[in-house]
């Protein structure tokens, strides 16, 4: 039975079967004729009757959902076409996440958004062949496009008890939505704001600071004072300004490890990512799964393009590959750090 985390908003936990991330956190706000249910685990049998399931126990039908996407990543979304094919149901999605979803819902346009914005960082052509079968977006996103309702910053959802301001947090993704219930400040965090790992953050197009966008998210939601956190995946926090600090000093001691690992040399983002640390425990850089590469590298590159917008590393363009070399300033700076310590 689906865990009650606060009146009249329950936890549905959907198990993500080989995948890292374990399982997916999608919440059911209970409204009077129509309740809302929060992202919704991959497009794959297991998440179908784990979700599908816990609605049943809950005594909810399907026609009386109406369901808030906070992010693209198929996780979140995979069901949102087995939702959006109910007659009556409402899909929100942010605009720009929405559109994505749409765009690469179609196996072409997802290999050329992975061949065309990667290639140059230096992924090989046998990674971005595994990434086309292997990418969770590729195998598990939505099975058919969906007429979204764009939400955004200022609009009110009213489910029940809870009145949900929506908030655009860009970072994790380019449209991740959250919804606030300023009343019992509760924040439906996506994964923007995760317990026990941390979220993943990814160089878009549409983003080229994503770091640095996700940093502004976190200051953003902080004012809130949220008293608890529904997160995206595994445990929810109570504490949610001593797990944003946490946050950023993750954020910040892996800006040091790349300049660190930038210190004499120049190199790819796919370079540059196997020489940092990850939490895969025992796991070889060379044993990572495609996914797993594909994230790691995605990570190394939002950490170098912010470094870029600093000032402290510099990019350079040669034939087809984008390389990073630390700055003159970075060397300044460098310098200034040794004469005060
Ligand atoms: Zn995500």
């Amino acid at each position: 039975m689906p865990e009650e985390v606060a009146s009249g908003i329950f936890r549905i936990e959907v198990p993500l079967p080989q995948n890292p991330l374990k399982m997916l956190n999608a919440y059911l706000v209970r409204g009077e004729r129509r309740h809302l249910l929060v992202d919704t685990g991959f497009n794959r049998q297991e998440c179908r009757e784990a979700l599908f399931g816990a609605l049943g126990a809950l005594g909810v039908r399907p026609g009386e959902i109406d369901l808030f996407i906070t992010h693209m990543h198929a996780d979140h979304c995979g069901l949102a076409a087995d939702l959006a094919a109910i007659p009556g149901t409402v899909v929100y999605a942010g605009k720009d996440d929405g559109e994505s979803i749409n765009r690469l819902s179609d196996g072409a346009a997802f290999r050329r958004f992975l061949l065309h914005d990667m290639a140059r960082h230096g992924c090989d052509a046998e990674l971005l062949r595994e990434l086309e079968t292997s990418h969770p977006g590729v195998r598990y996103g939505p099975s058919g496009k969906i007429a979204f309702t764009a939400v955004d910053e200022g609009d009110t959802l009213v489910y029940g008890e809870s009145r949900l301001h929506v908030l655009f947090v860009p970072g994790h993704s380019p449209g991740h939505m959250v919804l606030f219930d300023a009343q019992r400040r509760i924040l439906f965090a996506g994964d923007l704001v995760l317990g026990d790992i941390t979220p993943n953050i990814s160089r878009r197009r549409e983003m080229p600071d994503a770091l640095g966008a996700y940093l502004d998210s976190l200051d953003k939601v902080e004012k809130l004072d949220a008293a608890l956190t529904l997160t995206g995946h595994r445990s929810l926090v109570r504490d949610t300004a001593k797990r944003i600090g946490e946050l950023r000093a993750h954020h910040a001691r892996r800006l040091a490890e790349v300049r660190g690992i930038l210190e004499g040399r120049t190199a790819t983002a796919a370079e540059v990512a196997p020489e940092m640390t990850w939490s895969i425990r025992g796991t070889a850089w060379t044993d990572f799964p495609a996914p797993q590469k594909w994230f790691a590298i995605n990570e190394a590159l939002a950490h170098l393009d912010h470094l870029a917008v600093l000032g402290i590393v510099a990019r350079e363009e040669t034939g087809d590959l984008t390389r990073f070399r630390l700055s003159g300033k970075a060397a300044a700076t460098g310098a200034a750090h040794a004469r005060s310590s």
